[in-house]
């Protein structure tokens, strides 16, 4: 395993094996023991460097890439941060096409990364022209030797976490994991874990979280897609309005809807009582496992794995900003303890 007192060739040698982290109060009212696989442990700070590493490895091993190529794609961020950073280690020239709802640090950081940004509108359908899936589609036709990863509709996100999450996660519970409860954008996540786990033990519990606004879950249900379940909503990186190829249903038991607000003070909560530092997906996530909690559904002996997918500096502008809870109506039905521990001499 590698270790921090380790010298190491270049950035991307750091990408996985990521710590399991027990959390000692996030879930305490509730029978189990709960562990959470913190993903900005990565040299990127998210998931999405297994993804970037792993695709562009698998593009070079085939010959489609050499150095001095283009590489599109079509991200909320962090897969955009994760590609920029493969794209300078590597030699390739990294252009993103990213939503509108991104955060600003965000965008400003893919520019620090040296990716070429453009910023698209994202309540606009995935077929409009506008949109940020369109807009990749037609960079990747103008800019010749380019490749489009394509990360919602390519079979090797799944892959990535099969080979490298899942794996990881059977060997840190020692094979003991009852339940895996993971974020849903992509799906790539979620159903790579799930297929190395199931081959492992087919008893393990795969829980998706997903957003209130997002088709996921109820086409999970049904097999239906449906529009009307579609409007807008503030988390970054969960749920969709299209039915991504990357997520493999039947490796999924159930989906578990979250909102916006408790997913937003559930992360502020994952701070001050862990001491981790987490995106508003983690909170997404650790809410899902609240309300799983509260309809008595984990057992003494049950070992829950959480993923926490990114790092909370991401959001300081969002939903670590008094400013903006305030502004989205976060603090109106709860005291603003928040804003109460900042005091200010005069
Ligand atoms: N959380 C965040 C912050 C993300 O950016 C993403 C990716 N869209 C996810 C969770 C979901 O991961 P996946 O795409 O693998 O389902």
């Amino acid at each position: 395993m590698k270790h921090r007192n380790q010298v190491f060739d270049n950035v991307l040698d750091l990408v996985g094996k990521t710590p399991l982290i027990k959390l000692n109060k996030m879930a305490s009212q509730f029978e189990g023991n709960f562990y959470a696989k913190v993903e900005s442990f990565n040299p990127g700070h998210s998931s999405k460097d297994r993804i970037a590493l792993y695709i562009i490895e698998q593009a070079e091993k085939q010959g489609i890439l050499s150095p001095g190529d283009t590489i599109i794609e079509t991200t909320s961020g962090n897969t955009g941060f994760s590609i920029a950073m493969v794209s300078i280690i590597k030699g390739y020239d990294c252009v993103l096409a990213v939503s509108s709802k991104s955060s600003a640090d965000k965008i400003d950081m893919l520019k620090t990364m040296g990716a070429k940004v453009y910023v698209c509108p994202a309540h606009v359908s995935a077929d409009d022209p506008r949109s940020y899936y369109e807009v990749a589609k037609r960079l990747h036709s103008e800019i010749k030797g380019s490749v489009y990863i394509n990360q919602y509709f390519n079979q090797l996100n799944i892959d990535a976490h099969y080979a490298s999450t899942g794996p990881e996660i059977w060997n840190q519970t020692e094979g003991k994991i009852t339940h895996l409860v993971a974020c849903s954008g992509t799906g790539g996540t979620i159903s790579g874990t799930a297929k190395y786990l199931k081959e492992q033990n087919p008893n393990i519990q795969v829980i998706g979280v997903d957003a209130f606004g997002s088709v996921i879950k109820k086409y999970h249900e049904t097999k239906e897609f449906d529009e009307q379940e579609i409007y807008p909503y503030r988390i970054e990186g969960l749920g969709k309005n299209l039915i991504p190829t990357a997520t493999d249903f039947d490796t999924i038991d159930e989906f578990v809807k979250v909102t916006d607000e408790e997913s937003a003070h559930t992360a502020r909560l994952i701070a001050k009582t862990e001491g981790l530092f987490v995106g508003y997906t983690s909170g997404a996530a650790m809410q899902a496992i609240k309300q799983l909690g509260e309809e008595g559904r984990f057992k003494k002996n049950d070992y829950v794995v959480v993923i926490f997918p990114d790092h909370g500096s991401r959001y300081m502008s969002k939903i670590y900003s008094d400013k903006w809870m305030k502004e989205q109506g976060f603090f109106d039905s709860i005291n603003a303890e928040a804003l109460q521990s900042i005091e200010y001499i005069k």
